[in-house]
């Protein structure tokens, strides 16, 4: 099945002071729903709520206590991927979760992505790119359909917003704010450097499977050894009390595994 192009027109009127919380919680809303009905979405509650449980343990003790709901989803694509859009939405690909081993890894990757929201990099992005063009270059990022010439056509236009692309900067920023996240939720950081690993370890052996994460999160070593470092100045005694794993995250991935396969790819073009 052949998915067409949605083109997200959204009237993203940003002022000259930027954006507001409330706006942006607003615009990550509309996004959200967007996504929602673009991407396929896993919807078994067993699933979601465990996703939800464990990305609210980590957000709720964030600064953000201006967002007043964090949502997490998951989608139904063995690609691997993540991402966050602005106003606490974070959405988690099933095969990312399926190349997890164990909480501490899966909450890693929770806590960058809220890293990313923290921090409002999309924000500042949106606020750079300033306005209609950003929702198509959000449609391509995400379902890798800008392969097709019309997708690549319609992006020129703009000039190029590159939203939920991030900088190497961002990338940094957002890792750090990840250990501190994953941390003040009682969780082992370590998840987040051996899931770079993992990924990087995947992309020797089976690169296409992972290429929309490399595409949107620029990854080497050195930010394995920068978050390595940041951990080691963490107190042996407390990083010793954190948690690694449960039942519970098992029993999830169990459950997402379970699950019926994702629909065929949705690449336009090639
Ligand atoms: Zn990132």
């Amino acid at each position: 099945m052949k998915r067409t192009l949605v083109v997200l027109a959204l009237a993203v009127t940003l002022t000259g002071c930027g954006v507001s919380t409330q706006q942006e919680i607003e615009m990550g809303g509309q996004y959200a729903a967007q996504i929602n009905q673009q991407l396929p979405i896993i919807n078994d509650p067993e699933a979601n709520r465990y996703i939800n449980l464990l990305g609210d343990s980590i957000a709720r003790l964030t600064s953000r206590t201006d967002i007043p709901d964090w949502k997490f989803f998951i989608v139904d694509s063995r690609e691997v991927n993540a991402f966050a859009v602005p106003g606490g939405y974070i959405y988690v690909n099933r095969g990312l979760i399926e190349r997890t081993q164990r909480m501490d890894q899966l909450a890693g990757v929770l806590g960058h992505e809220i890293g990313h929201v923290i921090r409002r990099h999309s924000v500042h992005q949106m606020e750079k790119a300033q306005g209609a063009n950003v929702g198509v270059t959000l449609a391509c990022v995400l379902t890798n359909i800008c392969n097709s010439q019309a997708a690549s056509a319609a992006i020129n236009v703009g000039g190029g917003a590159l939203f939920a692309k991030f900088s190497r900067d961002d990338e940094n920023e957002a890792d750090e704010e990840g250990v501190k996240n994953v941390v003040r939720a009682g969780i082992d950081p370590h998840g987040i450097p051996e899931m770079f690993r993992i990924l990087l370890d995947e992309r020797a052996s089976s690169p296409s499977s992972v290429s929309t994460w490399f595409a949107t999160h620029p990854l080497e070593e050195d930010r394995i050894k920068q978050t390595e470092a940041q951990i080691a100045t963490i107190n042996p005694a407390i990083l010793s009390g954190l948690t690694k794993d449960s039942q519970s995250f098992q029993a999830f991935k169990q459950r997402v595994r379970s699950l019926p396969p994702p629909p065929a790819p949705t690449r336009a073009g090639n």
